[in-house]
């Protein structure tokens, strides 16, 4: 396949999520943990909430309004981060983000769709779009995992 078409396949993908959004909705249920962060650069407004069950995400959902990079991005990682592992989650975050940075990544994890981002890479000024997401999600599994020790 060559290079551009790769691109574009990369952009259908991209396009699908942002049009038919996985796992969108806040809900109003006990047990969730949610984390509201902005990028003011582009606008983008992000709102992801999470639930762990032993060790496990179980569920992740986001809401919230932005750009195609941005609202795309955030249905791929509650895709890809859904039913994974606490440090599991954290591996493939990770390399989410070495995916945005274009640095060489670890291409055996299950990824999901998240490779499709490679190309951002190019664009500096939107890899913050790509991870915000990402970002809102590795918080809020932490300020989750303190709240917990705390009632503990
Ligand atoms: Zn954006």
């Amino acid at each position: 396949m060559s290079f551009s078409n790769l691109e574009q396949l990369y952009r259908q993908v991209i396009m699908d999520h942002y049009k038919n959004p996985r796992n969108k909705g806040i809900l109003e249920a006990d047990g969730y943990h949610s984390v509201h962060l902005k990028n003011p650069t582009c606008g983008d407004d992000v709102t992801v909430q999470v639930k762990i069950a032993d060790g496990k995400i179980t569920d992740i959902r986001h809401e919230g309004t932005g750009c195609s990079i941005c609202c795309s991005s955030a249905s791929v990682m509650s895709q890809t981060l859904r039913d994974k592992t606490l440090s599991d989650a954290q591996v493939l975050t990770d390399n989410f983000y070495e995916i945005v940075k274009g640095q060489p990544f670890n291409e055996e994890l299950d990824m999901g769709d998240a490779p499709v981002y490679m190309g951002v890479a190019k664009f500096p000024a939107r890899v913050k779009c790509a991870t915000i997401a990402w970002k809102a999600c590795e918080t809020a599994v932490a300020e989750a995992v303190a709240t917990a020790k705390t009632l503990a």
